[in-house]
């Protein structure tokens, strides 16, 4: 494995510059932890230590949050245009950049180059979409009334909270923190302790490429902590939040004192929907695309397969021999589909799912078991579970790791109701060939975002984002500057109108 052992070289070079400790980013300067505390990071391919980074809390968070305020005022003046320019250099430089961040992410979270090669770029893209929307981020509408004209214009809220998790961080920060920027917001950024090192790399990215000191703040740190006292600070306007929907609970709770606008992208148990009429083989390649990619620790993840009974036992067969293929390996084998799972604490989630679901009495249609990988990290082999129903656990809880439930369905009926009876409701991916259906179909389909006939692929203008336990709010395109500004309407009198004389 020529190329293996070449990439895993390369990822010592780069993961080199960790070595003296990850360091949290305040007003521009690298600061340790106040109290000098710090946690290790470990790689989930060998569980090694990858770094000691250091521990904010809740005064750490008081500094940044200190800072992003002081940074705001002259952020929020930079016109729109030169905000674009910088926010283009960001991207430039996570491109040149790209190599490195995929490699950080591999070690740090055990998702494979093969998708994280592409992940720096996508990242570089939701910069650009952002950027070239800056300029117009403070129009609004004219409205005319009886003797009135009405104006909205919008101004960033403020400085924000970004709070992401750890299954793809570098993507997800990118696609939070660019449009918060592009708004004009200030921001603090605490990113997953499970996996924290390329949101070090990406501060130090923007800052390189000309985004004035301040602007982006950086602490790690633990949820209960340094994520929480970011969830209560008085000079925190908003959060954004992508992580488990029972964190956004906590979330609500700890920002009601200080009435914070938020916006959560959370967890889902996605349905993918095959009619006999479908397909097939696209439908299933789709199927098996969207579990087992990214270690199948993804939001849009379709961890239910909703089967029509006549061609059930031929298509979940047609998936089983697909995820029996599957190269489970090193997160650098370019060839490796599925790496290690982030962390020794979720892979044990995950294979304590897998026997719960063979007590609930499914049957185990491939993988099921722990994987020997290379480093004895954290490989789950790609599983499949048949003959399952929707009250199992495994058809209603997120397991958040290549664990794929099928079930089968009669008619369309029964097929709407158990994709609707969960607590969950972000995406859905229907397969089949009547355009009729389809549009009944979806019209009725409880979920944020659905795809037909496809696997997801995204479009940056349109909106991202769940129902029902999935999340509040919409990202992507102006819906992200809703989020991040206030809009303001001014009404201008036209005329000299009657005004009712109170008093005299
Ligand atoms: P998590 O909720 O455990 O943690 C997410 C982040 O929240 C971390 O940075 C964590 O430190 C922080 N946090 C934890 N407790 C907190 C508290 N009380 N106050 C403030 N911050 C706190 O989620 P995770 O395990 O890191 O990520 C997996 C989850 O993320 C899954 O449920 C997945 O579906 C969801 N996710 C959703 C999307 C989406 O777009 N809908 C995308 C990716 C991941």
């Amino acid at each position: 494995m020529p190329k293996l052992d070449e990439n895993i070289e390369k990822a010592k070079t780069y993961l080199a510059k960790f070595d003296k400790g990850v360091l949290n980013r305040i007003a521009g300067e690298d600061v340790a932890a106040l109290d000098g505390t710090t946690f290790e990071t470990i790689s989930p391919v060998d569980l090694k230590p990858l770094a000691k980074v250091a521990y904010g809390k809740a005064a750490d968070i008081d500094l940044a949050a200190k800072a992003a305020k002081a940074a705001f005022p002259e952020w929020a003046a930079v016109s729109g245009e030169a905000r674009k320019k910088i926010l283009h250099k960001v991207a430039d430089a996570i491109v040149a950049r790209a190599e490195e961040i995929a490699f950080v992410e591999c070690m740090d979270t055990g998702q494979s180059l093969k998708f994280m090669s592409k992940a720096a770029l996508r990242g570089a893209e939701n910069f650009r979409f952002f950027a070239d929307r800056a300029p117009e981020a403070r129009d609004g509408k004219t409205m005319q009334g009886p003797g009135q004209v009405n104006i909205t214009t919008r101004n960033p809220i403020g400085p924000v909270g970004i709070i992401t998790p750890w299954n793809t961080p570098f993507m997800l920060s990118t696609w939070k923190i660019a449009p918060a920027l592009a708004a004009g917001c200030t921001i603090v950024h605490k990113p997953a302790e499970f996996s924290p090192l390329t949101a070090r790399l990406l501060v130090e990215i923007a800052e390189e490429a000309g985004l004035p000191k301040g602007v982006w703040n950086l602490v790690n740190g633990l949820g209960e902590d340094a994520g929480k006292a970011l969830t209560e600070h008085p000079a925190i306007k908003a959060i954004g939040f992508v992580g488990e929907s029972r964190t956004g609970s906590m979330i609500m709770k700890q920002g009601a004192d200080t009435l914070k606008r938020v916006h959560f992208e959370l967890g889902g148990k996605n349905p993918v929907l095959v009619f006999a009429d479908a397909d097939l083989e696209r439908a299933a390649d789709a199927a098996v695309f969207m579990i087992y990619s990214l270690n199948g620790e993804r939001c849009t993840s379709s961890s239910r397969l909703l089967v029509e009974d006549s061609i059930y036992d031929r298509f979940t067969a047609l998936v089983a021999e697909k995820a029996k293929r599957i190269k489970i390996g090193h997160p650098l084998d370019p060839e490796t589909v599925v790496g290690p799972l982030v962390h020794p604490v979720h892979e044990k989630k995950v294979l304590d799912y897998i026997e719960i679901g063979k007590a609930e009495g499914a049957t185990v249609a491939a993988g099921g078991v722990k994987h020997d990988g290379p480093g004895d990290g954290c490989y789950v082999a790609p599983t499949l579970f048949t003959g399952a129903h929707n009250q199992m656990r495994i058809a209603q809880e997120e397991i958040f790791g290549p664990v794929l439930t099928a079930i089968p369905f009669k008619d369309e009926a029964e097929a709407l109701s158990i994709a609707n009876d969960v607590q969950y409701g972000l995406t859905g991916y229907l397969w089949t060939a009547d355009v009729t259906r389809a549009f009944r179909f979806t019209e009725q389909l409880e979920a944020g975002m659905i795809w037909v006939n496809s696997e997801n692929v995204r479009h940056l203008p349109t909106p991202f984002g769940g129902v029902k336990n999935s999340g509040i709010g919409r990202d992507g395109g102006d819906w992200s500057f809703d989020f991040y500004m206030e809009t303001k309407n001014i009404a201008f009198a036209t005329g000299a109108h009657a005004i009712q004389k109170l008093g005299g």
